[in-house]
Order: C-alpha cells, then structure tokens, then sequence
C-alpha cells in the first residue's frame, strides 16, 4: 500500500458504486499481515488462551497401562467359559499395582485401576454376586470388556496439539494428561487503540450538553482482550490534527497495531485521514458495508493502521468482520476466518441493498428449522440490540430474501471465542 491509493478506491464494479466488497476488503487486509514471532515457553497454569507456537507431542502412551474402566473383577475372560464361581485373590484399589492373577481367581478392582498381569477383562460389580471370598458371575466375558487399553487415547509420540492453536483449558488437560509441564506460545500483540471525538466523554464524568459517553473505548478493549492480545489504552483524543497526530505517535511507540474509532470519514471535523497521512500511509476504503462503510487501513511508522467507524455498531461489525482476523493472525492463530452456520430467514427483505448487511438476530428453533429473527432497532448507533442478540445474520449485497431463504449466521460466540 502507498499513499498514491490514500483516495477512496474503485474496485469491483459488481459492488456497486465504487465500493469493496467485504471479500476484497479482507483479502487486501489479510495480504499485509505480518504475525508476530517472538515465543516463550510457560507452565501450563499461566498458557490458558495463548496460541501456541509449535506443534505439541505426547510424551507418554495415554492411558500408561491397561486399567479399568468400572468398579468391579478383573478376570480371564477364558475363566468364565464354564464354571463362572472364582475366588477373590486380591484388591487392587486405583494407584496400585496388582500380583500376577492365578486361574480361576478374580481380583476386586476400582476404576482406573491397573489390571493385574494375566486378566484380560473386567466383570461389572452388578454383574457378579459375591458370595463370602468368591464371585458368582451371571454370564460369559468376552476379552477385553470394561477395559480402558494403554495408549488407547494417545500413543507416545503423537501430536496432540499444533502450531496456530489456542491452549484452551481442555488443550491443556490434554497436555497435562500426556506429560507436558510448559508449552511454547507466541508473544501476546499489543493494540493501541485510541478514539477521537470532541463530543466523547469518559465513563463516570458528568456528561456536559452535546456530549456522549466514550463507549467504543469499552467495546473495543473487551474485544481485543476477548481475542487474547494485549490492549493499550490511549482514551480519547480531540478532534484536531495535532492531538490526533500526538496519539498516533503514541500508539505506534511499542504497539504491534493501532485501532482508532471515529474521524475516518471526508467530514471537516474528520482529521484521522490527514493525521496518518503526514505520519504513514493510507488506504481510505469505502465498503459495502453496513453498518461500517467508511474503513481506513494503512500503517504509521511502520505499524498497520485500522480507523474504524465513529458509531459504535459499525465499529464493532467492523472490527468483527476485519480487525478480528487481522489480529488472530497477527497473535499466530492458524484458524482466523469467521465460523458460520446456515440459519434459515425468519423475515423477508423486499428491496435488495448494494451493501452486504449484517443484521443483529436472535435464533429460533421452530420444528427442524433454526431461524435467524432480526432484533427490532438496527440502527449503527444503537447498541442495545447487540446486547439483546446472539450474532449476526448477513444478507448478501443486492439480495432480496424471502422467508426460509437459507443465510449465514455469525454468532458472537464463535467471533470472539
Ligand atoms: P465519526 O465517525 O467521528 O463521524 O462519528 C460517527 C458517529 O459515531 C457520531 O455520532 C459520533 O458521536 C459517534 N461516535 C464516535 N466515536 C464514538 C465513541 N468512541 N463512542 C460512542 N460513539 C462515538
Ligand atoms: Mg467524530
């Protein structure tokens, strides 16, 4: 990118008017990632949601030893062929090791426990009935029943967990069960974000006439710290060249990527434009979007650049549909796309727009249908509806839709897990 593409760009005709269409934007974004490289290694307690960097293997055969899946009698199964009373020869509770087991005796065994050399399977406690030292067992055992085999989940060895991945606390159950103390994960990204706006104020001040409360400052650090990487606040900053241009030297000191909210339109009180222009470089995109539309990316000293939207649902559809895989592949997360499910319309849409919409929805089972029910209020400045819904169910660009269409439905869920 260079600042001979800083106006707003053409693109694919089909678009309409001038605008990118969602893929194209994405692909653009995406071809600029650079992911981070540094690593380090940590115990597996301090590692929950860091991606990891390298693929992992097994240590040791998962489980170690043949052992039991119930509460009951290890037995040779070949002992049961006929005459199925066997005397109890010994207990062998979960952590301890059995003797060799004698034909024609049973040993009492827990679950988990290992089987003693020589049984094969494991008789249920409510299959048997016990009869002072001995078992009476109701029926013929097969070899191997009730018996949990070494290596049966893992083999030493095996790769358990790969490269790109997130230590999710049941990845790491998986590590800890195979033998690994620590994991080598990625160094965390930082994001700078700062939002401009002279009608911004912060949480907890008293508002004065005309102003508004910052809160794309709350979205957007929850949305950056829910997909693992490290936020650096640089609150709000006024509507004025220089204030902006401070903030954005700022925020390029250290951070791996700047986000900003607001100030990304052509308007006279829009300086984020001219601001990273004097600083770096710009691509100022129109997309057809909505909400969103007006997303600049570009770099400043050397650090990519996102300007989102000022009104905070096109700034969080925004950040979902482009930030979000940006920075998964930043952090080194190998799966960034956006997860979707089929839902089937519970609404129709008579007049197609140019623009691919990204509708807040509920779900609603109805029979063996799962519909995707827009939330009443879909306006860009309105965030109650994010709040009220589950995801968003998108209609493509110059689409009508009629009720049971089949769309794709993006659960919040699965954007920011
Ligand atoms: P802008 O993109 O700066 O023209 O802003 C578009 C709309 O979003 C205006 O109504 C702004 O007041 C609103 N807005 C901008 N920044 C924020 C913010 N940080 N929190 C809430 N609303 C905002
Ligand atoms: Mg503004």
């Amino acid at each position: 990118m260079n600042a001979s593409t800083q106006s707003v760009r053409a693109a694919d005709p089909c678009a309409g008017a001038g605008l990118l269409t969602v893929d194209e934007a994405l692909i653009r974004i995406m071809a600029d990632v650079q992911p981070v490289r540094e690593t380090e290694r940590l115990p597996l307690s301090a590692a929950f949601g860091r991606v990891l960097a390298a693929d992992h293997h097994a240590v040791i055969d998962v489980p170690g030893f043949d052992n039991s899946a119930m509460d009951g009698y290890a037995v040779r199964s070949c002992d049961t062929r006929d005459e199925r009373l066997l005397s109890v020869s010994q207990r062998i509770p979960a952590g301890q090791i059995g003797l060799a087991l004698a034909p024609g005796t049973a040993a009492r065994v827990f679950t988990g426990a290992p089987l003693p050399p020589g049984a094969d399977s494991v008789v249920r406690q409510e299959e048997c009935r016990v009869d002072a030292a001995a078992i009476h067992v109701s029926r013929r055992v097969e070899p191997g029943e009730n018996v949990r085999p070494r290596g049966h989940d893992v083999g030493a060895g095996n790769k358990i967990l790969a490269r790109g991945e997130v230590l999710t606390p049941q990845a790491a159950g998986l590590a800890a069960s195979v033998g690994l103390a620590t994991v080598s994960v990625y160094r965390r990204p930082r994001v700078a974000v700062f939002f401009t706006g002279d009608e911004l104020a912060d949480w907890g001040a008293d508002l004065l006439p005309g102003q508004i409360y910052n809160s794309n400052r709350a979205v957007l650090l929850g949305l950056v710290r829910a997909l693992g990487l490290d936020a650096v606040d640089l609150g709000t900053v006024d509507d004025c060249l220089e204030a902006t241009g401070a903030a954005l030297k700022a925020a390029a000191a250290g951070a791996d990527v700047i986000l900003t909210t607001g100030g990304v339109s052509v308007g006279e009180e829009d300086h984020v434009r001219s601001a990273v222009l004097s600083a770096g470089t710009l691509d100022l995109w129109r997309v057809a979007i909505k909400p969103g539309k007006p997303l600049a990316f570009g770099a400043v000293g050397g650090v990519p650049f996102f300007g989102l939207p000022g009104n905070p649902v096109s700034a969080l559809v925004t950040f979902l549909m482009f930030s979000r895989p940006y920075l998964l592949r930043l952090a080194g997360r190998a799966a960034w796309e956006a997860r979707w499910w089929p839902v089937s319309a519970g609404f129709t849409r008579q007049h197609p727009q140019q623009r691919c919409e990204f509708l807040r929805a509920r779900l609603r089972h109805q029979g063996d249908t799962l519909y995707a029910d827009p939330c009443a209020g879909q306006s860009s400045d309105a965030l109650t509806g994010v709040v009220r819904t589950v995801g968003l169910v998108e209609i493509p660009a110059r689409r009508q839709v009629a009720h049971g269409d089949m769309l794709r439905f993006f659960s919040y869920a699965d954007l920011l897990g």
